[in-house]
């Protein structure tokens, strides 16, 4: 979970001598939320606690110097975008190039120079807001505004990946609008995105687990991500999102199945293992939806339990 932040964006300063971190407290303390280490090690475990939005990094550090934290925090795929701004003494200026090497953004030299601090910090961060910004618009569908098929896919291979090692039973749900193309045809295109906008609010309350993970997967298609779920739990979910499409009582006078808009929905359970890509688990799902539609639509189907 994001620590409360009063929105000011926080800043990660290491550096073994307690001066310099105190130069830059005060050059900082006014515009960010400050964190400080005064070891590598200490850094590390601050920055994986506080999840900052950028580390200030003295090089010159006994025991572990700052390319070595650079290095593992480069490892570690939850920290390794945070950016990271070097610090060096002047005559260190030939040592610049091993640090951009290991993917630092930016140097900064001491003696510090207040302004310069300040305004080099405001760029990257600047940059870092625009990249965050281009990574969540490109993860959301731009109709539903909830996840699309891009985030879903990666979400689903992170979990199966995790699930190889947690060994517990990871659950999909597939989830798609019985007879939409009619609701189209009979109701209008505008009516059908709003038909597909509340259809997707209304999949996310019975998703109120945190490490739950819907989307929409393509066109009146939704993939719903259960980790740590088996068969039973994944059943249960899935009436919840059944009763809540029931209760938005959305008028479809051209099904056959009734007067409102109904889903359809397929369940794979598995425990995720090495022989088999993600992608098995929605193929599972797949072929448990398309039975769901061929035995009459509006219901939920669960796929036989593969044999790992
Ligand atoms: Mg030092």
């Amino acid at each position: 979970m994001t620590p409360e932040r009063d929105g000011k964006l926080m800043i990660l300063l290491v550096d073994d001598a307690p001066t310099n971190i105190q130069m830059l407290n005060e050059t900082l303390k006014d515009g960010y939320h400050l964190f400080f280490a005064t070891s590598g090690r200490d850094a590390l475990r601050i920055a994986s606690e506080s999840l900052p939005d950028l580390i200030l990094l003295d090089v010159i550090m006994p025991d572990m110097d700052g390319y070595e934290v650079c290095r593992k925090l480069k490892a570690d795929p939850i920290l390794r975008n945070v950016p990271i701004i070097f610090i060096t003494a002047m005559n260190q200026q030939e040592d610049e190039a091993i640090g951009l090497e290991l993917g630092a953004v930016d140097y900064i030299t001491k003696p510090f120079n207040p302004t310069i601090v300040r305004l080099r910090i405001r760029n990257q961060i600047e940059l870092k807001r625009q990249r965050d910004l281009l990574a969540r618009l490109s993860h959301l569908d731009g109709l539903t505004a909830i996840p699309n098929r891009r985030a879903l896919d990666e979400a689903l291979e992170r979990e199966w990946r995790r699930g190889t090692r947690s060994l517990k039973p990871l659950s999909l749900l597939m989830i798609d609008i019985d007879h939409f193309k009619a609701y189209n045809d009979n109701c209008g295109h505008l009516a059908g995105d709003d038909c597909l906008r509340s259809f997707a609010q209304s999949l996310k309350i019975p998703l109120g687990r945190a490490a739950d993970f819907v989307g929409r997967y393509g066109g009146e298609e939704f993939l719903a991500i259960l980790p740590e779920t088996d068969e039973k739990g994944a059943m249960i979910v899935a009436r919840e999102i059944q009763e809540g499409v029931a209760e938005l009582a959305i008028p479809h006078p051209a099904s056959p199945l009734g007067t409102v808009v109904t889903a359809s929905i397929g369940i794979a359970t598995a425990v995720a293992s090495r022989e088999h890509e993600h992608t098995w688990l929605l193929q599972g799902a797949d072929s448990a939806l398309y039975q769901a539609k061929q035995e009459g639509r509006n219901r939920i189907v669960a796929a036989p339990s593969p044999s790992n």
